[in-house]
């Protein structure tokens, strides 16, 4: 390692972490102005006004998981009704015990302790139950996810019935101590659950978790192992919804399976979908909304209760169950989904609002970290080798035996027409394809069955055709992640400092704080290409990084190419339909035609051979000739 890097960067949060947090304030203070207004107005019981604490401990905790990973849950109301359990176990009167639960063992039977206590071994046997689940729902994306969670709801729901022995049944857990969930236990939780939403988000699980949920494939070429991340954002989800539900259990007095069911489940959807989930801010104010939204229909259906079985004008018979809150919440899905897809918070926190930002521009002033030389050693004699590499897509094959090397400092040009298998060479090379035959070797190994992101971690860094930034994470953080995987031991401010310096090598110093998914295109490119080097490769592999770019980008990208490999030593394999610029950059060329290796060797002896121009008739034809 070279170049070193003092951590000269002003901050040590970085902006979005620093609004998060204030956000994270903000919210908890307006949630305690709320709650006394209520308190003074004498509209809303203490009782309600604590349950809608919980929904916004609740909302918090899914959104976590939901908002982190992209990965939706039907499984954490399972959490929730664990967390009350078991809480509920060590707080229920020992006189009721040997009658709820005769055959729990003596320390529990006797035990009466308060809230607190009781939130130790609820939030542990929680985070057990969260590991064990985990443990299948990491390897699971998508449909198959949200499916597994709903299996997990369901056998959660059909053991707290058939448990007798630790949850009563059906007969309930009742009796549970009303005076342990005082205002202190409540609104502390409140503080807790913020700020540790705030912890996990902005930690580096937290980001990769934001990565993966963007790109996958990306998030892995830079290194992400995507489970351990879903992996621990689930446990620290179902943390939060054990607290939820110890609270809610202490609130009502009862713990019962139906409660812990579909009902409350939707309900937790409805919030986080309406608030918007990838925001603390989104999770409260969809708590707020929904907590407020059940109330009203609640005493809407006990007034419209008179009514039941009776005809309407004579023309319809009232229904003697309305379900009017699971009707209207279905309708405030649609509304919300039909006029804001992301919720009514969509992904912005409160503190990124234009008077809260003026309000608190001092401590939103982040200055970014000066920009310097970032610079890394390749070493001597790394070699990155394919051999008689192939590909079959089915009975089509997309790659037929390539056989190639690159060594450090050089840069091979992989050209061929469209079609050829270029981008598939690139792909089974960085593990995002398994190769059908052939080996890969990285530095005297055979890497042919390695991971996407063990290749990374290995000095294996590529861009994509179609350009895979993180898009809702800034440029810095796009950047970062990768750092963070260079250099997992790094401090959060040499890691941002870092960061800054490898946009600025690429032109991107002043678009650090931008969301990537708003910049241009070339600088989209480029950012891709800024956070491939920051993972410090030993092997560069670019597809068409000019692709889409004008001709001065074009101009400083050949320069800054050529500065990183002979200031680094990084070899480059580089795809580019741009003749001048593979004419001029690279030291050797490969072409590809329909998945067969019809050339190799120097720039000027391919250019020249008649199979590469016969294979390149038409416009690429002319450029090469
Ligand atoms: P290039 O990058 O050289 O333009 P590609 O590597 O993208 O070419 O594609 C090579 C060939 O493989 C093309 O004929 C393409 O249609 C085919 N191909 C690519 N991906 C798949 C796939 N997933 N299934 C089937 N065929 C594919
Ligand atoms: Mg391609």
């Amino acid at each position: 390692m070279s170049g070193g890097l003092s951590a000269s960067c002003a901050s040590v949060f970085d902006l979005r972490t620093r609004e998060s947090l204030l956000s994270a304030v903000l919210l908890f203070a307006l949630c305690l102005a709320l709650v006394l207004l209520m308190r003074t107005t004498g509209l809303i019981s203490d009782r309600l006004l604590q349950l809608g604490i919980v929904n916004i401990i609740a909302g918090l905790s899914l959104g976590l998981f939901c908002g982190g990973t992209g990965i939706l849950s039907l499984a954490h109301i399972a959490f929730f009704g664990i967390g009350g359990y078991v809480s509920a176990w060590f707080t229920l009167p020992s006189a009721l015990k040997p009658i709820l639960l005769p055959d729990m063992p003596e320390f529990i039977l006797s035990a009466e302790w308060s809230l607190w206590a009781a939130l130790v071994p609820a939030l542990a046997v929680v985070a057990a139950v969260g590991a064990l689940t985990g443990l299948v729902i990491k390897r699971l994306r998508d449909t198959a996810a949200v499916i597994a969670s709903l299996g997990f709801l369901i056998i959660a729901y059909l053991l707290f019935i058939g448990l007798k022995p630790l949850t009563n049944g059906k007969q309930s857990l009742y009796g549970i101590p009303l005076d342990l969930a005082g205002w202190p236990v409540v609104v502390s939780a409140l503080a807790a659950t913020l700020l540790f939403c705030f912890a996990v988000k902005s930690s580096r699980t937290g980001r990769e978790a934001e990565a993966l949920r963007d790109d996958e494939a990306a998030a892995r070429s830079v290194g992400i192992a995507p489970d351990p991340v879903v992996f621990r954002m689930w446990v620290a989800s179902s943390v939060g919804m054990g607290l939820a539900g110890a609270l809610f259990v202490h609130t009502i007095g009862v713990a019962s399976p139906n409660t812990f069911y579909l009902d409350k489940t939707f309900a937790l959807i409805v919030l986080i979908i309406v608030g918007g989930y990838r925001s603390l801010t989104g999770c409260v104010v969809g708590a707020v909304l929904i907590s407020g939204a059940e109330e009203i229909f609640r005493k809407t259906e006990e007034a419209l209760g008179p009514l039941a079985g009776q005809e309407i004008f004579g023309l319809f018979e009232m229904p003697r169950v309305f379900g009017l809150t699971a009707l209207c919440f279905s309708v405030m899905i649609l509304v919300v989904l039909y006029w804001r897809p992301d919720g009514v918070a969509g992904y912005r926190e409160l503190a990124t609002l234009t008077p809260i930002r003026r309000l608190f521009s001092g401590w939103l002033q982040v200055s970014p970290a000066e920009s310097q030389s970032v610079a890394y050693d390749v070493a001597d004699g790394v070699e990155l080798s394919a051999s008689g590499l192939r590909k079959q897509y089915g009975a089509f094959t997309a790659l037929d035996g390539v056989d190639l090397r690159v060594g450090r400092g050089e840069i091979l040009g992989l050209i061929g027409p469209n079609g050829a298998g270029k981008s598939t060479f690139i792909n089974v090379m960085t593990g995002s394809l398994f190769a059908s035959g052939g080996a890969l070797r990285l530095c005297g190994e055979d890497a042919t069955l390695w991971s996407a992101e063990r290749l990374a971690r290995e000095g294996l860094a590529r861009t994509f055709q179609n350009i895979r930034v993180f898009e809702s994470l800034t440029a810095a953080e796009n950047v970062q992640v990768a750092v963070g995987i260079a250099h997992p031991a790094l401090s959060r401010r040499e890691v941002e400092a870092r960061a800054i310096a490898w946009l600025a090598e690429l032109d991107l110093g002043d678009k650090s704080l931008e969301l990537a998914g708003s910049l241009a295109y070339g600088d989209q490119r480029r950012l891709e290409i800024a956070r491939a080097l920051a993972l410090e490769p030993q092997f560069l592999l670019l597809d068409e990084p000019a692709a889409g770019m004008n001709p001065q980008e074009t101009e400083r990208l050949k320069q800054v190419l050529r500065d990183v490999v002979s200031r680094l030593g990084c070899g480059v394999i580089l795809v580019e339909h741009d003749m001048p610029m593979v004419m001029s950059l690279c030291d050797g060329l490969v072409v590809l035609n329909k998945g067969e290796q019809i050339a190799q060797g120097d720039t000027a002896s391919v250019r020249h051979d008649p199979k590469v121009i016969e294979a390149y008739i038409g416009e690429e034809g002319a450029a090469l000739a």
